[in-house]
């Protein structure tokens, strides 16, 4: 590894040698059962066992753990792994031991005797990574101790929280550069989700970093999918959306703890397993609540921001905003927690323009407070318009998620990323748009200004009444009965009126006075829609269909229900959350693979040595029962990955032609499956025998130039014929269906022109 000093700080990768490169894969598949690093990770690792400085940006679950743990087990020596919250802590020294990796915490809430054991391996050399965190790294004599005790690296794990740019900044943060001073030449990593370059340039600085490596992930994440809905039915739109996602866990966000706990009562009553959690909450229940929703016996939490810190559940499936964040940065965060194994998941928002008017008076209520600094809070307001902006955007989510964070963005389809509400055009316009805007904004006209010199302002509740034709004593004693909109729209729901009126203030058709009562006025552009110079558009009720971010291989599912049955008991027995024992990914390769023998099990992802002894058998026994009563093969370590189980395999059967004949016309899969009404795939199947059979000079029609040229450049260097070292290298960017028609084409195509 050079060791150059004079190169700048940003845009020099380091990679690994090749003797490494070697010891870094015997490490990964002996603890973690993994097969590859991936891109960034490698660059990581190498910075690390270059003694440089580095910054590693990932989004969440882009793998910063095994940026840190790597090293050590290469090297020897110890890593100090300084970590914000001593909950995780515990949770990474379990999983850690679990995979048979030296790791101990020392915090405060151990016992002596705990404390005294960890000590003891400390001076014996025996541990790779030590976790802390920094209040007790500045408490009692740590800090002077650690010098003795052979560090070799150290780690600042969620390092924005050193930056008051930062969404989560953190004072006792600001003194972890004394570390640096008392163990000089000791390289330095920090690591952090939070992408804005001004973020990552206090990181460096605070550090005092010294030509430090910066490696910054791909900030999207294609396994979620995005959705912003207008807030309609609050109730029902989280019970559908926790209902796409029956097979795995939700957590929904409110702002407020009230909110909470009476969205987890209606969630109760339609017979979730749901729970609230706030801050307010017991430190006993606030316990329970966490630790039955990693033990899986808990599948919603509803809860407000404080939730989420001390949880690394890989497997959640959905999170659902029930309202608006603060700003992009906490949207990146908390739908961050969604889908961390790689695996599909759902992030949905349920907006209301009303959360921004709430937004402002909590903000500006907390800077009151504070002493109110009032930079500070034009920051924060212009945050949290930044995301308004964000949501009542109509353009892509990921790109526009992306591009905040100042990366552009390549939709994985045809400019269509196939993973967000507008993609998929999943919010219709409403007919008579204009027209409908016109009625709601000329009973506001005529509601306030009965007396001109004097306009009175109404709230969208109440206009909503005059609009459908509602009569009170209030609207009687006004005369707003006798005005000629009064229930111009009578038979629409006022949800969805008061929703209108939102939508019209978010496109600046209509103003809105934030403040305690926030009424609505007239504006220029509110004239113009009146006198028809100014069209608009409402959208309406959202078609949702459950839809797959990312194409995995087919699975069992029934036997995955059976493994996380296994699963959940492991966990309470061993009193760990259940993801640790094996994550998602791993039982879905699992109830690919079927193993029941040790060879068997090895080969799933995610299976390391110490695993495949610990559990093995009591898998392999599940397996085996499940597989002998539906007659299930078992033991398919290359076969279940490479291409789906498929009995029959036979001859050209009428279907077959059927498909040949528009695979010759180039037409895409999708329509093929729906020409000859098969699933996607069979049809896959069907056009690998055709790639097989008729060798076409390429595939575009089916996998883009692009994306065929990475596969084949990654397979290159990887050496690899099977899919999924090519599917973990590139982190599950590229569904396996693409791999395995390129790699298909490319061995056919290679051989004839060997031939
Ligand atoms: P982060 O800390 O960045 O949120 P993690 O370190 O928790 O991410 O990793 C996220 C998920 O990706 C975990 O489930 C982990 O097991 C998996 N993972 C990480 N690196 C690899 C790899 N090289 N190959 C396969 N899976 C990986
Ligand atoms: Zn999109």
């Amino acid at each position: 590894m050079p060791e150059d000093s004079d190169v700048p700080a940003v845009n020099d990768n380091p990679e690994l040698s090749t003797s490494d490169a070697q010891r870094v894969r015997e490490a990964l598949q002996q603890y973690w059962g993994f097969e590859s690093l991936r891109p960034m990770q490698q660059n990581a690792v190498a910075a690390s066992l270059a003694n440089r400085d580095s910054v590693v940006v990932m989004p969440t679950g882009g793998g910063k753990s095994l940026c840190y743990q790597l090293p050590p087990l290469i090297t020897g020596g110890t890593t100090v792994v300084i970590s914000p919250l001593i909950a995780l802590m515990k949770d990474q020294v379990d999983a850690l031991t679990l995979i048979g990796y030296p790791a101990a915490a020392i915090n405060s809430s151990q016992s002596d005797a705990e404390a005294a054991q960890t000590w003891r391996q400390l001076r014996s050399g025996a541990i790779r990574l030590l976790f802390t965190s920094p209040e007790r790294l500045f408490s009692g004599s740590l800090l002077d101790r650690l010098p003795g005790l052979g560090i070799t690296r150290i780690a600042v794990d969620e390092a924005h929280c050193i930056s008051q740019w930062g969404h989560d900044f953190r004072p006792e943060y600001r003194r972890l550069a004394e570390i640096r001073a008392r163990l000089p030449g000791v390289p330095i990593q920090a690591l952090t989700a939070t992408a804005t370059p001004k973020v990552r340039a206090d990181i460096a600085e605070q550090l005092a970093l010294r030509d430090h490596v910066e490696l910054v992930g791909t900030f999207d994440r294609p396994n979620l999918t995005y959705r912003v809905h207008q807030r309609t039915d609050v109730v029902n739109q989280v019970l559908e959306a926790v209902r796409r996602h029956a097979d795995g866990a939700t957590i929904v966000y409110c702002i407020s703890r009230k909110d909470t706990e009476s969205l987890a009562d209606d969630l109760r009553r339609l017979r979730l397993r749901a729970s609230a959690y706030h801050a307010g909450l017991s430190p006993e229940t606030r316990h329970k609540v966490q630790d039955a929703f990693k033990q899986e016996r808990l599948d919603v939490v509803v809860a407000t921001v404080a939730f989420g810190m001390g949880i690394d559940r890989s497997n959640v499936r959905c999170v659902v905003h029930a309202a608006l964040p603060k700003s992009v940065e906490a949207y990146q965060q908390e739908t961050g927690r969604a889908g961390r194994d790689g695996l599909p998941a759902e992030c949905l928002l349920l907006y209301s323009a009303g959360d921004v008017s709430k937004w402002c008076r909590i903000l500006e209520g907390a800077s009151e407070e504070q002493g109110g600094d009032p930079e500070q809070l034009a920051h924060k307001l212009e945050l949290l318009e930044e995301l308004r902006r964000l949501v009542t955007g109509s353009r892509c989510r990921h790109r526009a998620l992306s591009e905040y964070f100042g990366q552009s963005y390549t939709p994985p389809g045809n400019n269509n990323c196939g993973a967000c509400d507008v993609c998929l055009h999943e919010s219709a316009p409403v007919p008579d748009s204009t027209v409908i805007a016109q009625k709601i904004l000329s009973c506001i006209a005529r509601a306030s200004g009965a007396d001109p010199s004097r306009p009175m302002w109404y709230g969208a509740r109440y206009i909503a009444s005059l609009l459908r034709g509602k009569s009170s004593a209030e609207v009687t004693r006004r005369g707003h009965h006798l005005i000629s909109t009064f229930g111009i729209l009578a038979s629409t729901p006022a949800d969805t009126l008061v929703n209108y009126i939102d939508q019209l203030v978010d496109a600046e058709a209509l103003g809105r006075e934030h403040g305690q009562y926030p009424t609505l006025y007239l504006n220029s552009r509110s004239m113009e829609v009146l006198k028809g110079s100014r069209a608009v558009e409402l959208r309406g009720a959202h078609a949702t269909e459950a839809s797959a971010a990312s194409e995995a291989e087919p699975f069992d599912a029934g036997l995955f229900e059976r493994l996380r049955e296994l699963r959940r008991e492991i966990a309470t027995e061993l009193n760990v959350p259940a993801y640790i024992v094996f994550g998602d990914a791993a039982l879905q390769d699992m109830a690919r693979v079927r193993p029941t023998n040790r060879e068997a099990f090895l080969s799933v992802s995610g299976v390391g040595e110490r695993k495949a002894d610990e559990f093995g058998q009591r898998f392999a026994g599940a397996i085996d029962l499940y597989c002998r009563e539906r007659g299930l093969s078992t033991n398919n370590p290359t076969n279940s990955r490479i291409r789906r189980a498929s009995p029959k395999r036979a001859g050209l059967s009428p279907a077959r032609q059927k498909s040949f004949a528009l695979f010759a016309e180039r037409r895409p899969i999708v329509d093929v499956a729906n020409a000859i009404g098969l699933t996607p795939g069979t049809v896959v199947d069907h056009l690998e025998k055709f790639i097989e059979e008729q060798k076409p000079a390429d595939l575009t029609p089916w996998v883009d130039p692009a994306t065929y040229a990475l596969i084949a450049s990654t397979a290159g260097k990887l050496q690899a014929d099977r899919l999924k070292p090519i599917f973990e290298h590139l982190a599950g960017l590229v569904p396996y269906e693409k791999i395995r028609l390129t790699l298909t084409h490319k061995r056919v195509t290679g051989a004839s022109q060997r031939a």
